[in-house]
């Protein structure tokens, strides 16, 4: 029996498109790939400027692969996927996979990022404890969770010369211009922008974790990455006026 009373989540608003640097962070190598390249690829073939930030390497991310050997891997696979989206600046805080802790030493270290890439736009993926809204969905990891809430905290935390003043001392001024921090694979969206332009690459960008993918899955893995990346966009295209879309919460500063 169809539920009546359940309602139907309402449209989503097409992202900004007035500004020109953007800054992402993630926990992981692969965190972006999963949904969110396809609009990145549109964005940097618009001009505009994106930088990624990795909070880790990814080392503990293949069972079958020791953590210092994995973290050369996941670190080649993560440059040559952000390349095929016009991403070249790719940072790692070196922070360790599995274990990250929400805190301090987090959010200064991606203050000091936003401080020195100057963006408009943060992006990050899911800070809240599971992936869908309501009860019972699939749990989130505790790196997603400590990463995107720090990046929230760290987008004021950058504009404020008091609050990490070693970091002014070491030439890092205040940077107050993020206008927006987008959240990918939110529970709930607000925002959407087109997944066409970029799909192509997205499906690129994400078989580049090649070593990642093949020990996840007994599929072939274009098959499996196209079937994921479409599956998400159509699902958002409901929302988006049927425009297969990535979806974004956007939290206004
Ligand atoms: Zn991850």
């Amino acid at each position: 029996m169809i539920d009546k009373t359940e309602a139907t989540p309402p449209a989503l608003d097409p992202m900004p498109g007035d500004w020109r640097r953007a800054l992402a962070v993630v926990a992981h190598p692969d965190d972006l790939e999963y949904g969110c390249a396809a609009a990145i690829a549109d964005w940097t073939d618009g001009g505009r400027e994106v930088v990624y930030l990795l909070a880790t390497r990814g080392e503990a991310g293949i069972d079958t692969l020791d953590p210092a050997e994995c973290a050369a891997v996941r670190e080649q696979e993560q440059r040559a996927s952000a390349a095929v989206v016009g991403v070249d600046t790719v940072e790692f805080l070196d922070h360790r996979d599995g274990v990250i802790e929400y805190g301090l030493g987090l959010r200064r270290d991606i203050a000091a990022a936003i401080r020195r890439h100057r963006p408009e736009l943060v992006i990050t993926l899911n800070h809240r404890d599971t992936w869908t809204p309501g009860p019972g969905g699939p749990w989130n990891t505790p790196d997603h969770v400590a990463v995107g809430r720090a990046t929230l905290d760290a987008a004021a935390d950058a504009g404020n010369r008091w609050i990490f003043p070693e970091l002014t001392e070491q030439g890092l001024e205040p940077w107050n211009g993020v206008r927006w921090v987008a959240v990918a694979g939110s529970t709930t969206p607000t925002h959407a922008t087109s997944a066409a332009p970029g799909m192509e690459r997205a499906v690129e960008s994400l078989l580049c974790h090649r070593a990642y993918i093949e020990a996840l899955t007994d599929q072939a893995p274009e098959e499996y990455v196209r079937e994921f990346l479409t599956g998400i966009a159509e699902r958002t295209a409901a929302r988006f006026d049927g425009v297969p879309a990535v979806s974004f919460e956007l939290f206004a500063r």
